[in-house]
């Protein structure tokens, strides 16, 4: 009850009623998103990858792209949301399929900020599988800059995090880039992105 006490707080600090009609029963809603927009925190990785990792005689790049994924920029708590792509290439074990969008999902029902984000999708299937590399590029819309006007054209920012083989060889990052077809421009396309993300105000 006490998230809920604090929304009925925070609507009468807006300047709102909260026993208005409309709003009687938003503070147990918006309680009900909140706990859903961060269920990230209590989900259990080992748990989610664990009964889906298979030993292959495989080491061709696997790529799963398109994601959506909707999360919490933790300066303003507004979305960013938009698409993620993951490529890696395995040593000897791979993950299901259906895992990785899960694994998107679990990091990105957190707080975050962007970069962060791509990071711990990377760093966490390079510890589980020690693939031969790892990338994961996201492209993201901030609500914390479109709605507030802030650097409209920074609004779309994207991130990318390459591990290993996508690292080291040119040749690897391009023929992922290439396949992902990414919808930017993706001018300057570096490792650790700086500023990228919301503007912390
Ligand atoms: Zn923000």
């Amino acid at each position: 009850m006490q998230m809920q006490e604090l929304i009925r707080k925070l609507l009468t600090e807006l300047g709102e009623d909260p026993d208005r009609e409309g709003l009687l029963d938003t503070p147990k809603r918006v309680t009900k998103a909140y706990e859903f927009l961060t269920s990230g925190y209590r989900a259990n990785i080992d748990q989610v990858l664990n009964n889906a990792l298979f030993t292959v005689d495989y080491n061709e790049m696997v790529i799963v792209k398109d994601i959506d994924f909707y999360s919490l920029c933790e300066h303003h708590l507004l979305p960013f949301f938009g698409k993620c792509h993951v490529a890696y290439i395995p040593s000897n074990k791979v993950i299901g399929l259906s895992k990785i969008p899960r694994l998107v999902d679990v990091f990105s029902r957190r707080l975050q900020v962007q970069e962060r984000l791509t990071r711990q999708i990377a760093d966490t299937i390079r510890e589980t599988i020690r693939p031969l590399g790892v990338a994961v590029v996201m492209e993201a819309t901030h609500l914390c800059m479109s709605m507030r006007g802030v650097e409209k054209q920074n609004s779309f920012a994207v991130t990318s995090a390459m591990l290993g083989a996508f690292h080291d060889n040119a040749r690897t990052r391009m023929e992922f880039l290439e396949l992902i077809k990414l919808r930017s421009a993706v001018p300057g396309l570096r490792d650790t992105p700086a500023g990228v993300g919301c503007i912390d105000d």
